[in-house]
């Protein structure tokens, strides 16, 4: 999915990306253009600033532009990882996590990297980690369904109601999606599933939706809705990486919106929070 207003667009990419920060640039010596190997940067027109060629950068293995920059201009957003490195990582962490942590696994979206997150899963569980998985849930069932099995917590945002609205915004309808919570919330026994709703102004933000999103969960039988107000904290990172941002100017739902969301979430019987409080 390429949800328009997404917040990490460095993570729709299976891998690595340069990105550019032309604030912290000091075009003076051009450094980064010498070291790279596949002449991908230029100038931009009537300035000493640069411009990236992605259709190179984004096929880019060696980086050579990131080290040669004594400016912090350039960076990685990225890095692979083995199964046991990052397992190496986790337990070494784990001491300082206390009775209540856990890992989360987030994106972007965790379930595009299919059998590294159920190895990653499979191990937590075997070193006594709480586990949490946050995901469109736009994947085969049956792949769903193993991850329902070896996570602790699912949450699974639901973006909009109308397939042909949801597809103009995601790149893809809500039919898989819908199919899925259904699956999961008759196979989820007690495990704890929250459904996670973006609130997009101008885009999912309507009483008519929301009311229907409202039913559609009570109708699953599930209890917990999350809404998430919009944000543009990730502005910046479409900045970085030379890409449009069409939430740009778009500003946050007030207070009063996400107070009558939730509202309208309650109203059908619902435990719903806002952004990241806790329902504890
Ligand atoms: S990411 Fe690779 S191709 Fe792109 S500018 Fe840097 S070194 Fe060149
Ligand atoms: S090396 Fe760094 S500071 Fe110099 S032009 Fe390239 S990005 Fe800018």
């Amino acid at each position: 999915m390429y949800c328009s207003w997404c917040s990490n667009p460095e993570g729709q990419l299976l891998r690595p990306r340069v990105m550019y920060r032309e604030k912290k640039c000091l075009p003076t010596h051009h450094r980064c253009i010498d070291m790279c190997p596949n002449n991908a940067i230029h100038l931009k027109d009537g300035s000493p600033y640069l411009r990236f060629d992605r259709s190179i950068c984004d096929r880019c293995e060696s980086f050579d532009c990131v080290g040669a920059c004594f400016k912090q201009a350039l960076s990685i957003a990225g890095r692979y990882y083995a199964v046991d490195e990052l397992m190496r990582i986790l337990k070494r962490d784990q001491g300082f996590w206390g009775g209540e942590g856990g890992v989360t696994f987030s994106g972007g979206e965790p379930l595009l990297q299919e059998e590294f997150i159920l190895e990653v899963l499979k191990k937590c569980r075997a070193n006594y980690m709480h586990t949490a998985v946050e995901t469109s849930a736009y994947v085969e069932t049956d792949f769903l369904m193993e991850i329902l099995e070896r996570t602790d917590w699912l949450f699974i945002d639901l973006k909009h109601m109308d397939s042909a609205v949801h597809r103009e915004e995601t790149g893809v309808g809500n039919e898989l999606i819908l199919k899925n919570l259904e699956a999961v919330a008759i196979a989820r026994g007690e495990k704890r599933l929250v459904i996670r709703v973006p609130i997009i102004p101008g885009f999912n933000d309507d009483a008519e939706n929301l009311q229907a999103t409202a039913e559609f969960v009570r109708a699953l039988n599930l209890n917990e809705v999350n809404i998430l107000p919009f944000h543009r904290l990730g502005r910046s990172k479409y900045e970085q990486l030379g890409l449009e941002y069409k939430f740009a100017h778009q500003a946050a739902p007030s207070k009063e919106t996400m107070l009558a969301t939730k509202h309208i979430f309650e109203s059908v019987g619902l435990q719903c929070y806002i952004d990241f409080e806790t329902p504890f």
